[in-house]
């Protein structure tokens, strides 16, 4: 891992940006470089994800059905579009994390952005929509609902690494 410290924030101007480049294997997939940057002065922090050989704008659809299919690893850039029908919809842009996860870990990190979706949230059908969206999350997590998930990413920098994942154009 190459870490830099004392780099300069863009968006306070700070010299207390912490930039992260790691390279990591992924089985049948390949080389993948994980970039994170942190600032300790103001909070802001990105992280990204790129394939070491070049892709193709691709979209994968996967049909998570069983205990098993949680341990599937998931490459998600910042620049994809994540789609989980009739839970959430995670739109891409500058402000989006890539990360390298399984299906367990992206759920995870659904259900903490759904929480905080309705962090100081008044309104109790919005607060109950959350809490039954977390409680199918939860069903899945222990193997006992199944849930789609798509990625679509027009840089190809994503994938979902199973035989189980359909894999189309873009
Ligand atoms: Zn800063």
């Amino acid at each position: 891992m190459v870490e830099l410290t004392g780099q300069n924030c863009n968006f306070c101007g700070e010299n207390k940006l912490t930039l992260r480049e790691e390279e990591i294997e992924i089985p049948y997939f390949g080389r993948v470089f994980v970039f994170s940057m942190e600032c300790t002065a103001c909070g802001y922090r990105k992280s990204d994800v790129e394939p070491a050989e070049s892709k193709e704008p691709c979209k994968y659809t996967l049909e998570v059905s069983s205990e098993d299919d949680l341990n599937i690893k998931i490459i998600k850039s910042g620049e994809a579009i994540l789609k989980i029908p009739h839970i959430i919809t995670v739109e891409p842009g500058p402000a989006a994390n890539g990360y390298v996860t399984n299906v367990e870990g992206l759920l995870e990190r659904i259900k903490n952005r759904i929480t905080s979706s309705v962090e100081g949230e008044e309104d109790p059908a919005a607060k109950k929509k959350a809490k039954n969206l977390i409680k199918k999350l939860n069903k899945v997590l222990v193997g006992r609902e199944p849930l789609k998930i798509i990625i679509e990413d027009p840089t190809g920098h994503s994938a979902i690494v199973s035989d189980k994942a359909q894999k189309s154009k873009l």
